[in-house]
């Protein structure tokens, strides 16, 4: 018996509903307005009164009006035909841009059940089973779709039947399994998660040991992260943290990739609907489409919808990580999402935090962090979820609420810098502020003396002390002025220009330039380390600066030649000879 309601009041999206029993905290519902059913989640229940936070626009509603509960958390549904879709928060199917404006009451199929996949039986008859384990596969466009036991099932089955290899629809069963009572189950290609639970059905969570490769310089040689690691971008309005997350979108080294658009105007959105599907993947020459999903909102879509939005991503992933996919997370911004949460705490008149910010906010933003992660499965293979998210602080402050929360929460800093932007110096990525945490773990230094070059992370410290001295170098030339200063300065603070040049600074639209592997960055970083490590003498400080000029635009033109090419080869020997 579902448990029925009445609709005694309401405030903007906020609706309170009398029930006539039992209701739990993130139930969904559906409240009858004229035939229309609106869904709606409970998000706070007092006694017989429940708080309902409905999905969309609540005109027309009334006293009186009926509400139905269901008895379950909001729900994604998982299986294949979810890579190269477009949904919103609520898993609406966006894949043409009318149903961005949906009428009220309208839910899409998120799954096209029509369509037959090539199924292929990965288990057999009599096999003991567990939630996640893999009991078949589809391919999904490239890339292996694991049908698995629904992470929903708990203790052992055995399979009872499974379907030999063959196309069949989602809805197909696909198996049969018979719980430890004895029950029958039917297994189909689709299943159910609640979004706000993180994925179970997996061995263990080790800490990452592996870096996830980007192809962005900022972030792989001066402050990588792990792969399964967590990181944010938090930069002023139009620093280039949406640019930033598209490259390292089409460069970083995963399978899988969803990207949360919690945007900050509707055009934004209409961006990613035209662009992304047009991307071509640099190491596939596939549409990068083919492997990712995106779950757009709007700041005019209602803030329970904008608020569920990451949440459904995040599920998307972990769903593929159990797949033993490397996953990537990308959400930009985090801030909308903050701001429905505080829409939503206002709303229930609950005692602000900071800004007005819910008062948990910190516990929100580290649980959803925690989601990430590498992952050894049952069958001890391994997945990750690796998740990038960007905060947008009003007037680029940095000590405000969610910023200050996600530092708390994530183990990589980018921090855009406004002064960098406005000079070009792009990716904007602060090289003295921002940090990975991954570069003291134990596990990664070794990985990345193994996998990239012995003593990496000391040279990597060496790059950086290049910087800070530039800085202070330039500061002194700043007051004193250039004459009043020994020549050690011009060379100090040229040096970190050339470090500044040529590593950190990457066009994101140059097609050579934007793919950049880590045995290039090796290269690029040994070579300007080898630059910096020698002492010049210079008559005067013009000379210094013309011979540092000539050497960073040398080194620029190996940037934006193919790697080991011929003409990379001819500007490298240039360089050599003219430090030599
Ligand atoms: P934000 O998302 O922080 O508001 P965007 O990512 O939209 O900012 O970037 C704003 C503009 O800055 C871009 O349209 C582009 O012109 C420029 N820009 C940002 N990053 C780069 C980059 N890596 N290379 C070249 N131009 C960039
Ligand atoms: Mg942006």
């Amino acid at each position: 018996m579902k448990t029925k309601g009445i609709v005694t009041g309401i405030v903007s999206n906020l609706v309170t509903v009398k029930v006539d029993g039992p209701v739990a905290e993130n139930e969904i519902c559906f409240i009858d307005l004229g035939g229309v059913k609106m869904m709606a989640e409970v998000i706070k229940v007092n006694g017989e009164n429940a708080s309902v936070q409905v999905f969309e626009s609540t005109r027309g509603l009334k006293g009186g009006d009926k509400v139905e509960f269901e008895g379950r958390m909001l729900e994604v549904q998982l299986g294949p035909g979810l890579l190269s879709s477009i949904y919103d928060g609520l898993q609406n199917n966006l894949a043409t841009m009318e149903n961005v404006f949906l009428q009220r009451g309208e839910y899409t199929d998120p799954l096209d059940r029509k369509k037959t996949w090539d199924f292929t039986p990965l288990a057999k008859v009599g096999d003991t089973v567990v939630a996640a384990d893999w009991l078949g596969e589809v391919k999904e466009g490239w890339l292996p779709h694991k049908i698995m036991v629904p992470f929903s099932f708990e203790g052992e089955y055995k399979v009872k039947s499974i379907k030999e290899a063959g196309a069949y629809t989602v809805d197909t069963v696909i198996a049969v399994l018979i719980s430890d009572m004895g029950e029958d189950v039917q297994v189909t290609m689709v299943q159910k998660w609640p979004v706000k639970v993180a994925v179970k059905g997996y061995k263990e969570k080790p800490r990452p040991n592996k870096i996830m490769e980007t192809g962005v310089r900022v972030i792989d040689t001066l402050n990588p992260i792990a792969e399964g690691g967590t990181g944010f971008i938090p930069g002023p309005f139009g620093c280039g943290k949406t640019v930033l997350q598209h490259a390292i979108a089409k460069q970083g080294d995963a399978d899988v990739i969803v990207m949360a658009a919690c945007g900050e105007r509707a055009n934004e959105v209409v961006e990613i609907f035209t662009e992304f599907p047009e991307l071509i993947d640099p190491h596939t020459g596939r549409h990068l489409m083919e492997r990712t999903t995106i779950i757009c909102n709007t700041s005019n879509m209602p803030v329970a919808a904008r608020e569920a939005s990451v949440y459904t991503a995040m599920t998307i992933c972990e769903y593929y990580r159990a797949m033993g996919l490397k996953c990537l997370l990308l959400a930009d911004s985090t801030s909308r999402w903050a701001q429905a949460l505080r829409e939503m705490s206002n709303r229930l008149e609950e005692l602000p935090g900071a800004d007005a910010f819910p008062v948990d906010l910190s516990a929100i933003i580290s649980n959803f962090y925690a989601r990430a992660g590498m992952v050894v499965l049952n069958n001890g293979q391994t997945g990750a979820v690796t998740f990038i998210g960007t905060v947008s602080p009003a007037g680029g402050n940095l000590k405000e609420p969610v910023t200050e929360s996600t530092k708390k929460a994530a183990r990589c800093f980018y921090a855009l810098e406004q002064n960098r932007a406005d000079q070009k110096r792009y990716p904007a990525v602060g090289p003295l502020d921002s940090y990975s945490k991954y570069l003291e773990y134990p596990e990664i230094i070794e990985y990345l003396d193994r996998t990239v070059e012995k003593g990496w992370v000391d040279k990597v410290l060496q790059a950086k002390n290049i910087i800070r001295r530039g800085k202070e170098s330039a500061e002194q030339i700043n007051i004193l002025g250039d004459d009043g200063v020994p020549m050690s300065y011009h060379v100090n603070f040229w040096k970190s220009e050339l470090v500044d040049f040529v590593i950190l600074q990457q066009d994101a639209f140059d097609a050579i330039d934007a793919l950049c592997p880590l045995e290039r960055q090796r290269f690029m970083l040994d070579l300007v380390l080898e630059i910096c490590a020698k002492d010049y003498e210079f008559e005067d400080f013009e000379k210094c600066r013309e011979f540092f000029k000539n050497l960073i635009n040398e080194l620029r033109q190996m940037n934006y030649s193919a790697y080991e090419s011929e003409q990379f080869r001819a500007y490298n020997e240039n360089v050599k000879s003219m430090i030599a």
